[in-house]
């Protein structure tokens, strides 16, 4: 017999607004994810063809000494200049939602969760049965941030202005997620959503 894979639900959202954290009380559950930021890592590991390109591109100080990528390099790079912040994606993007799309299909749960924060700036809603936001208001999403990544709130600023606002994102989606409590509110949204989600899935 062979086997289906499950229906994809998209779950995304801003840096810092409990993305990872959701994932987790839905994995608790039994629901599988795939994380477009650790297939984002994995597509920059040393031998990758885009990690050669960027070598290309910007020369032995993109790379550490141990020959992996200088994330915060990368990152002052594409802050400062948006026409390479253009070129990286066009070089990452493809190789991302290939890696996504592998993982993806391996899951075995009811449903599988594609967590990704751009989402919708990359289309891959389009492969998503739902799309489920993460309502958080912007200055908690900033404090968090802040505290997780220990930067200051203009870097933290910095990042969110580049994304998608939280209302943009929860205009397009199917489902809203408030993540504005703490976690045992968290855990408590979650299991009803997941129910609602069940419901919805099983055909
Ligand atoms: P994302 O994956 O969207 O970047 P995370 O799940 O890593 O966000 O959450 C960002 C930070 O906020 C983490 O340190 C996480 O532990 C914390 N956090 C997330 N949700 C909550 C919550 N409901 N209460 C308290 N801290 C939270």
């Amino acid at each position: 017999m062979t086997r289906r894979s499950p229906p994809i639900i998209g779950l995304t959202g801003g840096i810092g607004s409990g993305k990872s954290t959701v994932a987790k009380c839905f994995f608790e559950l039994g629901i599988q994810n795939v994380d477009a930021d650790d297939i984002a890592r994995l597509v920059v590991l040393p031998g990758s063809e885009c990690l050669h390109k960027i070598h290309q591109r910007h020369g032995d100080a993109i790379l550490l000494n141990d020959g992996t990528l200088n994330r915060r390099g990368l990152r002052d790079i594409i802050f400062n200049q948006p026409e390479e912040r253009a070129w990286l994606e066009a070089l990452t993007h493809p190789a991302i939602r290939k890696g996504l799309l592998i993982q993806l299909d391996k899951a075995t749960s009811k449903y599988v969760l594609l967590v990704h924060p751009l989402l919708f700036e990359t289309k891959q809603n389009e492969i998503c049965k739902q799309v489920i936001a993460i309502d958080v208001p912007a200055e908690i999403q900033l404090q968090r941030v802040m505290l997780r990544d220990n930067i200051s709130e203009e870097n933290a600023q910095k990042i969110l202005s580049t994304q998608l606002s939280n209302k943009d994102r929860i205009r397009n989606a199917d489902l809203s997620l408030k993540n504005s409590g703490n976690t045992d509110e968290l855990n408590d949204k979650v299991f009803k959503l997941n129910e609602e989600i069940l419901a919805l899935t099983s055909f």
